[in-house]
């Protein structure tokens, strides 16, 4: 079985989420694609807007009538920070040495992968499917030599099938100018945001009033006392 994880924020999941996940599940033929809300992001500096459970609902919605569309709560059934490297170990474990992994990112988030936590174990864990984003360079002279070989360029069109040796694909299959961040100064400023959620999901904001009354640069984690905070646990952490 062929399993595409994406993890993300989803503070809200929007329609280039979608198109990406709709890309790899294609491109790929992934069996199924399972969308991992995080709780609490390492990476981010600020916490999400919306609750886990807001973010879960939201995404249920998103997915309502896509049959290889899951949403898992793996990261928000733990107070802690849940890093990708052990989410992905875990979800390893759960589908089996039979089943193949798919990690997928897009090219913003790609680019800081060295500051995620034990990054070059990220790669062993599972492929790696990079997708395009509009004004981010899909790079890849960031990793190391031993992980730079093991990289696959797809143009846009290409079907991609994965070959031996190559384990991380760099896909410009989608071009979305979709963000979250976008969505909610929008919905803050009062803009409509239709198109760029689905239906469904741009009900559930409204009757929720979610994002209405937000600060972006008030609403820090409490942890927050360098400039960015990376998913590397701190060495006087474990
Ligand atoms: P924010 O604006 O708050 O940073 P976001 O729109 O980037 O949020 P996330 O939940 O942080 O949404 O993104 C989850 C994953 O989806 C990340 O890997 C991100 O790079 C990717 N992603 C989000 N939007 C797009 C897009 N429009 N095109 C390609 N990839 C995207």
């Amino acid at each position: 079985m062929r399993v595409g994880i994406f993890g993300g924020t989803f503070d809200p999941v929007h329609v280039g989420h979608l198109q990406v996940a709709e890309a790899a599940e294609s491109l790929f033929s992934l069996d199924r694609v399972y969308f991992v809300p995080a709780g609490r992001p390492p990476h981010k500096q600020s916490l999400p807007h919306a609750s886990a459970w807001d973010r879960f609902a939201m995404l249920v919605l998103a997915t309502k009538g896509r049959d290889r569309f899951f949403v898992s709560t793996i990261e928000l059934e733990t107070e802690e920070k849940a890093y990708t490297v052990d989410t992905l170990a875990k979800l390893r474990a759960l589908f089996g040495g039979d089943a193949e992994l798919y990690f997928i990112i897009g090219a913003d988030s790609f680019e800081e992968i060295t500051t995620w936590k034990d990054y070059e174990r990220l790669f062993s864990l599972a492929n790696f499917i990079v997708m395009s984003r509009p004004e981010r360079s899909l790079e890849f002279k960031h990793l190391p030599p031993s992980l730079r070989e093991q990289v696959m360029e797809l143009s846009a069109g290409q079907t991609a099938r994965p070959e031996r040796g190559h384990r991380i694909y760099l896909c410009r299959a989608v071009s979305n100018e979709a963000s979250a961040t976008a969505i909610r100064d929008a919905i803050r400023s009062g803009r409509a945001i239709d198109g760029w959620v689905v239906p469904d999901v741009a009900g559930y904001i409204t009757k929720y009033r979610l994002y209405v009354n937000i600060d972006e640069a008030n609403i820090r984690s409490e942890n927050e006392t360098s400039h960015t905070q990376h998913e590397r646990r701190p060495v006087d952490c474990h």
